[in-house]
């Protein structure tokens, strides 16, 4: 199917969450939001590249809902609720098909999270797609990274390295996703951002990162901000059954505190907050894990079960790379 820019517009106005605070949508020049009183909006942007983001045959349908999961998870790591968003498309045709597919996963997502589509642009070049979300908390209330002090414990969601250990199993030389375990291959494509479980943590976590560079990098990030050190148990990483099933205990852990893409929420958080924690994890239905804590210093220190510091054994994914 081929079809004009603006049949592709048409097309994507067809998928758009409705929102009473959308003053206009799609089809003027700009979109007019109404701001609620005394909420601050949170605004993150993140890009998806073929090849670089994505494997080659990544459907259309996971490149629309990781493209929207990847910008959620930044905003649950402000602790905010999701709002707005806008979406720019870089296509190689106006493909009509793709699009559909696209829009499916996109939206899929986008519902669950009352997210609207207010605007965008499309353009012809090599397959790209930059969503900015907007989100609203509380003034003041918001979840950084440079809010972290000596004594916090260190959580984690979920569990970490299942979408690495995709990419890592399951990646051909031509930069196509081969068959594999389904469930680390979902991981991988379908993240599930922690919007709920961010927002409950406003007023108990200190601070909060999304871990999607790999746990020590991402911790590494919060303690610079936070100018304090971190001390980790390699042991208490959270891993998926699939995990388990997949790789022998040195690559997992390898995997754990240094593969990209996982899309969990790290924090710290005082250690008289651990019974609200316990909580949040049941309300949220999130499972979460102490791995840590904050101590004087600057640097990330993985310790492993044997009380030495653990070394990575290969360089951390800065981003995964796919040819
Ligand atoms: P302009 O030329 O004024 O920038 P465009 O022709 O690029 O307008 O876009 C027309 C309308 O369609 C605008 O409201 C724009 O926000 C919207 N739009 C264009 N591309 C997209 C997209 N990929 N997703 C959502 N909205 C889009
Ligand atoms: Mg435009």
């Amino acid at each position: 199917m081929n079809t004009g820019e603006f049949d592709l517009i048409q097309q994507i106005r067809r998928h758009i969450v409705a929102r009473d605070d959308v003053v206009l949508g799609i089809g003027d020049d700009a979109a007019l939001l109404q701001l609620p009183a005394n909420r601050q909006l949170v605004v993150a942007m993140d890009t998806l590249n073929i090849g670089v983001h994505f494997p080659r045959n990544t459907t259309a349908a996971d490149i629309g809902w990781k493209a929207l999961a990847v910008n959620l998870s930044d905003l649950a790591a402000m602790g905010a609720e999701p709002a707005w968003c806008t979406l720019s498309l870089s296509l190689p045709e106006a493909d009509g098909d793709w699009l559909d597919g696209f829009l499916h996963g996109f939206t899929a997502l986008a519902r669950q999270h009352q997210i609207a589509l207010v605007g965008g642009d499309t353009t012809r070049g090599p397959l790209s797609v930059c969503v900015t979300v907007h989100g609203l908390v509380a003034s003041g209330e918001a979840l950084r990274r440079d809010g972290a002090r000596l004594g916090d414990d260190i959580w984690v969601s979920g569990s970490l390295g299942d979408a690495a250990a995709a990419l890592a199993l399951m990646l051909d030389e031509d930069g196509h996703l081969q068959d594999g375990d389904e469930a680390l291959r979902q991981r991988l494509n379908r993240p599930t951002p922690r919007v709920p479980l961010g927002r409950a943590l406003r007023g108990v976590a200190h601070a909060a990162i999304d871990v999607s560079d790999g746990l020590l990098a991402d911790l590494q990030h919060i303690c610079t901000a936070s100018d304090v050190g971190a001390r980790v148990q390699l042991a208490a990483l959270p891993a998926s059954d699939a995990l388990l099933r997949a790789v022998d205990p040195e690559r997992r852990q390898q995997l754990q505190a240094t593969g990209g893409d996982d899309y969990e929420l790290l924090f710290s958080a005082p250690v008289s907050a651990r019974q609200a924690i316990e909580g949040i994890a049941l309300a949220t239905l999130t499972p979460l894990q102490r791995i840590g804590g904050i101590v004087n210093g600057e640097r990330v220190v993985a310790l492993a079960a044997d009380g030495h510091e653990w070394q990575p054994s290969e360089p951390g994914y800065q981003h995964f790379s796919c040819r």
